[in-house]
C-alpha cells in the first residue's frame, strides 16, 4: 500500500497520539483483512483546518497569538461529530487522531456521523471568565463555515463545558442570523441542551459494568473500583458505580488521589470539588499519588482522565480485573499487550465512553426536531445502544478470537469501509 507520509514520517500530523492511532488502524486493518484502499484513505483525516487569531488577555493591553484547529476525519455517513479540547498540549496531530478515535467510537454504536475533533492551545485554568468567552467567541468565528448542525457539530471535551458550548451557540446563531441551538451538543438545558448529557458518559460506563464483570466472574456489588480523574466523566462514573452497589474505594484529580478501603463518599468529595475547585483537602480519607493510584488493589479500574496514563512502567503492577477506558487513548500500545497477556478485561475507550456522543446524538435530534424526550426515555436509550453495541463486541471478540479492543474497532472500522465503499468514488 502507498503511504503518504514521507520516509515513515508523519509530516505535518506527527505527535505520539497520531502514532498510535495509526498503528492501531494498520494492525487492525490486516487482522480484518480491509480493503487497501480504503485503508488507505481512513489513514488521513479528510479535512483538517488551522487556524491563528490574535486573543485580547485580561486589561486589552496584552494581544496573544492562539493556534485551534478542528479536524473531520470521515465525511461519508453525515456530519462529523466530536469534542473540543482546551489544552496547552493541543496540536495537529493529537486533534487528528482523537478525531480518528471519534469515527470508530461513533461508527461502533451505530450513530450517523463521522468523527471530529477541535483543540485550542491554551490553559484554560489561568484565564478568566472573560477571556475564556472571548477565545470561544473567536474560534467559533474563525470555524463559522466549518462546523454547523448539518456540517460538523462540536460537544465539550477536556477543559470545555457547557457554558463553552453556550457562546459557541450563541455566536453561531449571531452570525447566521437565527438561534441555531442544533450546532453543538452538550449545551444547558435552556438552550435545546439535552437532559442527562452531562452524567452520560460515566452513566453509560457504569451501564455495561454488570455484564462485564459477569464475564470474568465477578458481581458488581461490592466490587472496588478505582476512578483515575474526576472531571465530568470520573465524578459520574464513580456517582453511578456507587449507586449500583459497587464500592469507589479510590479517585484522584491533577492534586492527586484520595482513598478509603471501605469506600469513598462520591457525593461528598463531588460537593467539595464543586466548592473547592479540586481533590485536594477532601477530609478523613488517606492520599494517594496519582502514580500509586493504579496499584491500588480493586477490581475494577476506570482512567477517566488524560490519555496514555497506562504505559508499560505500570501496566504490570495493576492488579484490576477489569479496565473500563473513560478517557480516550489512555492506554499506551505496548501497555495494551502486557494488559492481554495478563488477561486484563479491557472495555477499550471507543466502547466503554460512547455514551457521551450518544447522548449528543439524542441531543443533536431533539434540537432538529424541536421535540424533547424525558429523562426516562434517554437513560432507557442509552442503555439500550451501549448493551448492544457491548453485546456485539463481546460476541465479535468471542466468535472471531480478537480481544475486546481489536473487536470494537473491526465493528467500528467495518461499518465505515461498507459505507465508504457503497458511496464510491467521485467522479
Ligand atoms: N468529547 C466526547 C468524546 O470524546 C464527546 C463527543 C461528543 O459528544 O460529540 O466522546
Amino acid at each position: 500500500m502507498s503511504d503518504p507520509f514521507v520516509e515513515g514520517g508523519l509530516g505535518e500530523l506527527e505527535s505520539p497520539l497520531y502514532r498510535e492511532a495509526l498503528a492501531q488502524l494498520d494492525r487492525v486493518a490486516e487482522v480484518m483483512g480491509l480493503d487497501d484502499n480504503i485503508h488507505a484513505r481512513l489513514r488521513v483525516p479528510q479535512r483538517a483546518t488551522i487556524v491563528s487569531f490574535p486573543f485580547r488577555r485580561e486589561g486589552y493591553y496584552e494581544v496573544e497569538t492562539v493556534f485551534a484547529y478542528r479536524v473531520q476525519h470521515v465525511l461519508t455517513m453525515g456530519p462529523t461529530k466530536g469534542g473540543l479540547r482546551y489544552a496547552m498540549d493541543v496540536n495537529l496531530g493529537e486533534v487528528a487522531a482523537l478525531a480518528m478515535l471519534m469515527t470508530w467510537k461513533t461508527s461502533l454504536v451505530g450513530l450517523p456521523f463521522g468523527g471530529a475533533k477541535g483543540g485550542v492551545r491554551v490553559d484554560p485554568t489561568i484565564l478568566t471568565r472573560p477571556e475564556l468567552q472571548r477565545l470561544t467567541r473567536r474560534y467559533t468565528a474563525e470555524l463559522i463555515n466549518v462546523i454547523g448542525p448539518d456540517r460538523d457539530i462540536p460537544a465539550p471535551d477536556m477543559g470545555t463545558n457547557e457554558q463553552v458550548m453556550a457562546w459557541i451557540m450563541d455566536t453561531y446563531s449571531q452570525h447566521v442570523g437565527h438561534a441555531e441551538p442544533g450546532v453543538v451538543t452538550g449545551k444547558p438545558p435552556e438552550l435545546g441542551g439535552s437532559i442527562a448529557r452531562r452524567e452520560a458518559t460515566g452513566r453509560g460506563l457504569v451501564s455495561l459494568l454488570p455484564a462485564a464483570t459477569s464475564h470474568v466472574g465477578l458481581t458488581l456489588e461490592g466490587a472496588r473500583v478505582v476512578v483515575h480523574g474526576f472531571g465530568n466523566v470520573g465524578q459520574y462514573t464513580a456517582l453511578a458505580a456507587d449507586e449500583l452497589g459497587a464500592k469507589v474505594v479510590a479517585v484522584s484529580d491533577v492534586t492527586g488521589g484520595i482513598y478509603n478501603e471501605n469506600g469513598l463518599d462520591i457525593a461528598k468529595a463531588q460537593e467539595w470539588v464543586a466548592e473547592n475547585g479540586n481533590l485536594a483537602g477532601f477530609p478523613d480519607v488517606d492520599t494517594v499519588t496519582n502514580e500509586e493510584l493504579f496499584e491500588l488493589e480493586c477490581d475494577i479500574l476506570v482512567p477517566a482522565a488524560v490519555g496514555g496514563v497506562i504505559t508499560k512502567d505500570n501496566a504490570d503492577k495493576i492488579t484490576a480485573k477489569i479496565i473500563a477506558e473513560g478517557a480516550n487513548g489512555p492506554t499506551t500500545l505496548e501497555a495494551d499487550l502486557i494488559l492481554k497477556e495478563r488477561n486484563v478485561f479491557t472495555i477499550p475507550d471507543i466502547l466503554a465512553n460512547a455514551g457521551g456522543v450518544t447522548v449528543s446524538y439524542f441531543e443533536w435530534v431533539q434540537d432538529l426536531q424541536n421535540y424533547f424526550w424525558s429523562e426516562g426515555e434517554i437513560v432507557a436509550r442509552l442503555r439500550e445502544i451501549m448493551g448492544q453495541a457491548f453485546e456485539e463486541v463481546l460476541n465479535i471478540s468471542i466468535t472471531e478470537g480478537y480481544d475486546m479492543r481489536t473487536a470494537a474497532l473491526v465493528k467500528g472500522i467495518r461499518r465505515v469501509a461498507a459505507a465508504k465503499l457503497v458511496r464510491g468514488v467521485y467522479p
